[in-house]
């Protein structure tokens, strides 16, 4: 699996400059870019006309336990987040690992159909479902070897404090001891959000691990749980990346509370996560006019520094009813709900996911990975608004999927 790629030429491809070039990939990297036809070809040619060659997208923040379940009931009423979790909870009790490898396995491929390389999925840990999960998706994880890289995170249940917690926090030393790569948890949904904070980062310090957090999904300005894990970080050098998903109630605290909580996370060197689809689909339900969004501080977020990434966290299950597989479709909610600049916000679901992820990232460019994303598309523009089909998908510098889509309209 880990031969050598053969050296490929992407043909014609347009870049973001708007000129053509060929773009020459050798041993999983970018050797050169050339004008079209340049003499020195010593790769198979690939045709890419008509196509804009861009960074690979990646996928930082899924939960491939719940996917593709369907609303399991949580549509319907008022909905929200709780509705969610207690409809999740009441199905994964009779969840069969071969079910969550299934749908798992269709979710990884419809991102990767759509350009993602790299994807960082979630899924619970805890007394219920043992490692269960953690198994099913480490059997993804191998299916997937040579097309797109898998990392898990232990999402751990509560409680996690004191003599109840007990089992919950051996399965998640025992989670990353069967595979999973990061601890993960929602410190904020416990009583004690500090104390259980301690533990996560407790356990990742001793067993060498990153974190990703649930920082918070809650629209309440008086949760200050980022803020609490940036001074920790700082308090104890940590050494192992931190990554904060969602963070939605920095959105809507005070302008001086923002600015000093970015700038601690900038100086904290953690990762921030946004979840457009599922946070405007989840927050905020209960709310008249006007309907707060359930987006971070992203403005404040990037002037301090921060890298800040998108994901697409649940798809057409009981916390998202919708999803399409596709990092252009968390891209252009930020650009339209975020206010993002397209350039921007595909850097968010690119460049800035990779770089979360612990991964490299790099432009088109000699010398950069070769994990990228042709799409029938001549801008940045045209890429997100059309969300083509049409996309050539490569990791490693490998060819990993490509997918076509035809047109006609019959003759009347
Ligand atoms: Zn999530």
């Amino acid at each position: 699996m880990d031969e050598p790629a053969q050296p490929l030429v992407l043909a014609n491809v347009q870049l973001l400059d708007g000129t053509t070039a060929d773009v020459h990939l050798r041993c999983g990297r970018i050797r050169a870019v050339t004008s079209p036809g340049a003499p020195d070809r010593t790769g198979e040619p690939i045709d890419l006309a008509g196509h804009l060659l861009l960074p690979a997208p990646a996928e930082p923040h899924c939960h491939f336990d719940k996917v593709l379940l369907g609303g399991l009931g949580s549509d319907r009423g008022p909905g929200g987040l709780d509705a969610a979790v207690a409809a999740w909870y009441a199905a994964r009790k009779s969840i069969s690992r071969s079910d969550v490898r299934d749908r798992a396995l269709r979710a990884a491929r419809e991102l990767l159909a759509s350009g993602a390389t790299a994807i960082r999925t979630h899924v619970d840990v805890g007394a219920e479902t043992g490692l269960d999960l953690v198994e099913a998706l480490r059997e993804v994880r191998q299916l997937l070897l040579g097309q797109a890289e898998l990392q898990i995170v232990a999402f751990v249940d509560f409680p996690l404090r004191g003599v109840a917690g007990a089992d919950n926090r051996a399965l998640l030393v025992d989670a990353l001891a069967a595979g999973a790569d990061a601890v993960g948890g929602a410190p904020y949904r416990d009583e004690d959000p500090a104390a259980c904070l301690d533990i996560l980062m407790d356990t990742a310090f001793a067993q060498h691990r990153p974190v990703d957090l649930h920082i918070d999904e809650t629209l309440d300005p008086e949760s200050h749980t980022l803020e609490g894990l940036a001074e920790r970080v700082l308090g104890s050098g940590f050494p192992h990346r931190v990554t904060a998903s969602h963070c939605v109630s920095l959105g809507t605290q005070r302008p001086d509370v923002v600015e000093r909580t970015a700038a601690l996370v900038a100086r904290a060197g953690i990762a921030v996560v946004t979840c457009p689809q599922t946070n405007l689909y989840l927050q905020a339900r209960e709310h008249a006019l006007p309907v707060p969004r359930g987006l971070t501080a992203l403005a404040a977020l990037r002037s301090a520094g921060v890298t800040v990434a998108a994901g697409g966290d649940n798809a057409r299950d009981p916390f998202n009813p919708l999803g399409r597989f596709d990092p252009m479709e968390a891209a252009s909610l930020l650009v339209l709900a975020g206010h993002l600049s397209p350039r921007s916000a595909y850097e968010a679901v690119s460049g800035s996911a990779r770089r979360t992820m612990g991964l490299e990232a790099g432009g088109i460019e000699p010398g950069a990975p070769a994990e990228l994303l042709a799409v029938r598309a001549s801008t940045i523009e045209g890429a997100l608004s059309d969300a083509r089909a049409d996309r050539v998908v490569f990791h490693r510098g490998r060819l990993v999927c490509r997918t076509r889509h035809e047109r006609c309209f019959p003759a009347p």
